[in-house]
């Protein structure tokens, strides 16, 4: 059995804008939502709806927590902002998580369905469609409540799916729950696809269990029972040791590359005593005083440094012969010479 908290008076309301009150019958859709948040509040939330958004107040009716603590935050008659247009004639659930990376916990799980099958229509005057936020007009771009619905909404109507008892340790065909939606997402996230993770133990899920088994070496059965389950945890947790080692060398790479942009380098052990002698001589020029420069840079003083020799050589032995003709000489000479120093 879940217990509500109810804080309805609680709730902090916006400085001037009023709520909008509809009659009870206008409610037509119970919508469910993710808050998107891997944690939350109806306190936070009704700090970032208000004040941020500067909405009249927070956007859900019902906040349900990870614990399966359900808070009761605003009177049904009251018009909150969360599905659009549709809001007059609808009611909001939000279910705290995100469950593009998470899923519900059981107690939320369990509590949402309370909700919606017992608590709900006992306080409502009529039922309603249960809906998730996507399934409501102009949101089918949302990824909210990012669960099943299909499979949410055949829990609340209690036909015979039980919700799997947190000490079930061997999933198979035809087992349903979040024991088996847990294990969906692990599969998922170690390269076996199952498609939705539904909680749903189908064909795909056998599938990719035997897959699964094969790959991590144990008996290929196509049931998840404990030694499945723990390699295909242990595997999960070796990926994420190897994403997060992998992450960390890309953030050494982007480190060098932004170093690199930067043009601040440390000079190499080896060329700092030419690098220094290079400076005090005044061959770089003093416009970038104490900086450091690329290769490209240093090229460019090399070669110039290079062509100034060469015509400083030929000048000097003018008298012997035409200039260019001495360059062109004194140029094989130096190459010769630069071959012996490779
Ligand atoms: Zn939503």
């Amino acid at each position: 059995m879940s217990k509500i908290i109810d804080i309805r008076n609680k709730m902090p309301r916006h400085r001037t804008k009023k709520v909008t009150r509809r009659q009870l019958n206008a409610i037509r859709f119970w919508v469910l939502h993710h808050s998107l948040t891997t944690s939350g509040s109806p306190e936070a939330f009704a700090n970032y709806h208000i004040n941020t958004n500067d909405w009249s107040i927070m956007a859900y009716h019902y906040v349900i927590m990870r614990d399966g603590t359900i808070y009761w935050c605003a009177d049904h008659d009251i018009q909150t902002p969360h599905v659009g247009n549709s809001n007059r004639h609808s009611l909001g659930v939000c279910m705290v998580g995100d469950f593009r990376t998470q899923i519900p916990t059981k107690e939320q799980y369990e509590a949402a369905l309370w909700l919606f099958q017992v608590h709900l229509p006992s306080v409502l005057p009529q039922s309603a469609t249960i809906q998730g936020h996507s399934e409501m007009p102009g949101y089918a771009w949302k990824v909210c409540p990012a669960i099943s619905m299909t499979q949410f909404r055949r829990d609340v109507q209690g036909s015979p799916i039980s919700i799997s008892n947190p000490s079930q340790t061997t999933f198979k065909q035809g087992d349903r729950g979040q024991g088996v939606a847990e294990l969906q997402q692990l599969l998922n996230t170690i390269g076996f696809d199952v498609g939705t993770a539904d909680g749903i133990y189908g064909v795909l899920t056998t599938q990719a269990v035997r897959n699964a088994q094969r790959v991590l070496s144990i008996t290929v059965d196509g049931i998840a029972g404990p030694q499945t389950v723990a390699a295909i945890k242990k595997e999960e947790e070796r990926m994420r040791q190897q994403l997060e080692q992998m992450s960390r060398e890309l953030e050494q790479m982007k480190q060098t590359v932004a170093a690199l942009n930067k043009d601040n380098l440390p000079v190499s052990v080896w060329a700092e005593e030419h690098w220094r002698e290079a400076r005090v001589n005044g061959y770089f020029d003093g416009k970038r005083p104490q900086a450091n420069i690329t290769r490209q840079e240093v090229a460019i003083v090399v070669n110039r440094l290079r062509s100034n020799f060469l015509a400083l050589i030929s000048k000097n032995s003018k008298d012997i012969g035409t200039q260019a003709e001495d360059i062109r000489n004194l140029e094989e000479q130096l190459k010769k010479i630069e071959a012996i120093g490779k």
